[in-house]
């Protein structure tokens, strides 16, 4: 059948219409599936594997997966020979993105710092790294190498001393994960890696799981403390799921692209542009923003032909088609900004005029992709930036993954006999007004 043309991708037209932010976010596109229907689907995913550990493991894998793993946890053989494997340009490119990021990710590691509040009283931040992490890495419709690094570098660069990595089995590689993620697993020194996907996944990360087979009681997975990573609707709803089990990242889910653009953007780049995220699956968000309608024009004539060369054109159409992708009209570049931070996409690429100074008005997006040669793509594989942002609005409170995931603030409180005598008088005064004497006696009895 030939894929639905991306020329039926949705127009909403904004020019003349003042509306309040929340009537805007009303309007804007979004998915079909919600994170909270996901939500109630794999629940019973979540729990099955919470119960049955590595025997509900292997079901659910040959029912989502279509192949029942012989290893869950993959062979330290595997993981070997996997890199031997590997191309060699493969490897330059992963090397070359794992270098990139690494000079990114040290960057983000917080400084600690200690205030002397008066002599012998002070209070120091240490940050801490989380024990041990759980690192999920997509491999459903398209497989993620990339992902590997994105989650892998910066927990590393957090100090985190275990490592987890978890995709889903496939049919092609025995009901191992896809080579190409087992050898970057190999190159980034990761040696507990599982052949388990989706809400599964998730599941096993947070409560852990019993047993390779079913008369086996020991241990497949340790529990983790955090689990991060990119995934599509069921991935994300499972992290939202257990969080507070565990520590979760952003809800990276189904990718989003926005763009900002003016009639000065190249309509192939933008076209080219919304293609490349819709390619990555049918509930894919891609977005034009613009005051040009000689650039809508223009990148509605240049889609159906761009979309049927592409190589995953039917994905692609089904994801412009989709009522989370739009081209929205607007009167100016200050509507477009309000647009822009009222949909807080996961990515948003300026191309405008004056595109640094545009992109420095902008108040809510997962990562700000600056100018005609910075696009999503380059942030996907290669720019040092991390790849595993905020999707559904969640850059409004969350930010992308990075070294911030891994770490947690710690505050270290001393004080010494003569520091802590020249406040008793007003902790007990606080203390008796909160009806809480005993906080009081506790200072008290230290002077008595
Ligand atoms: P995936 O690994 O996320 O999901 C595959 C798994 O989904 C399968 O193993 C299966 O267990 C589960 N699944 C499939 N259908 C199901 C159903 N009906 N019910 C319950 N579970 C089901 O791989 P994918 O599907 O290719 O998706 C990858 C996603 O990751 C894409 O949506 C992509 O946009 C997204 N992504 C997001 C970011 C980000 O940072 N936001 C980055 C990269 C990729």
């Amino acid at each position: 059948a030939r894929p639905r043309l991306a020329s039926v991708i949705t127009r909403i037209d904004l020019r003349g219409r003042r509306l309040s932010a929340r009537d805007l976010a009303a309007t804007l596109p979004r998915p079909e599936l919600d994170v909270a229907t996901a939500a109630e689907r794999v629940a019973p995913i979540v729990e099955d594997v919470r119960h049955r550990g590595a025997a509900a493991l292997r079901d659910l894998a040959e029912r989502f997966d279509g192949v029942r793993p012989e290893h869950l946890r993959v062979p330290a053989k595997a993981l070997a020979d996997a890199l031997d494997g590997l191309d060699a340009g493969v490897r330059a490119a992963v090397e070359e993105s794992i270098r990139r990021a690494r000079l990114v990710h040290a960057a983000q590691v917080p400084s600690d710092f200690a205030v002397d509040l008066a002599p012998g009283a002070q209070v120091r931040q240490r940050w801490l790294p989380v024990r041990r992490v759980g690192l999920y890495v997509p491999g459903g419709l398209a497989v993620y190498p990339s992902s590997v690094v994105m989650n892998v570098v910066p927990a590393q660069e957090a100090g985190v001393g275990s490592l987890v990595v978890t995709s889903p089995p496939q049919a092609a590689n025995g009901g191992l994960p896809h080579p190409t993620i087992l050898a970057a697993c190999a190159l980034l020194g990761v040696d507990e890696v599982y052949a388990v996907g989706g809400a599964q996944a998730v599941a096993m990360l947070a409560y852990g799981a019993a047993g390779e087979t079913e008369a086996d009681g020991a241990v497949l997975c340790e529990p983790v403390d955090v689990v991060t990573g990119p995934g599509n609707q069921y991935v994300t709803a499972a992290k939202r799921l257990v969080r507070g089990v565990v520590g979760i990242d952003s809800e990276a889910g189904p990718t989003e692209i926005a763009i900002l653009a003016d009639a000065g953007a190249d309509p192939r780049h933008v076209a080219a542009d919304l293609i490349s995220q819709a390619e990555h699956g049918p509930t894919s968000a891609s977005v034009l923003i613009t005051d040009s309608l000689a650039l809508v024009d223009a990148v509605e004539r240049a889609l159906p032909a761009m979309v049927a060369a592409t190589k995953h054109a039917e994905r692609v159409a089904t994801a412009l088609a989709g009522p989370q992708s739009a081209i929205v009209v607007v009167d100016d570049l200050e509507q477009g900004l309000d647009v822009c931070n009222a949909y807080g996409a996961e990515h948003l690429e300026i191309q405008t005029a004056d595109a640094a100074a545009v992109a420095d008005r902008v108040t809510s997006a997962g990562a700000i992709f600056v100018g005609p040669y910075s696009p999503v793509s380059l942030g996907d594989y290669m720019a040092g930036s991390n790849h595993v942002l905020p999707t559904g609005g969640c850059a409004h409170f969350s930010s992308g993954l990075g070294v911030h995931s891994f770490v947690r603030p710690v505050q270290v409180i001393e004080y010494d006999k003569a520091a802590l005598g020249v406040l008793a008088e007003r902790i007990v005064t606080l203390a008796d007004d909160e009806d809480l004497p005993a906080h009081g006696e506790a200072v008290e009895v230290r002077f008595a």
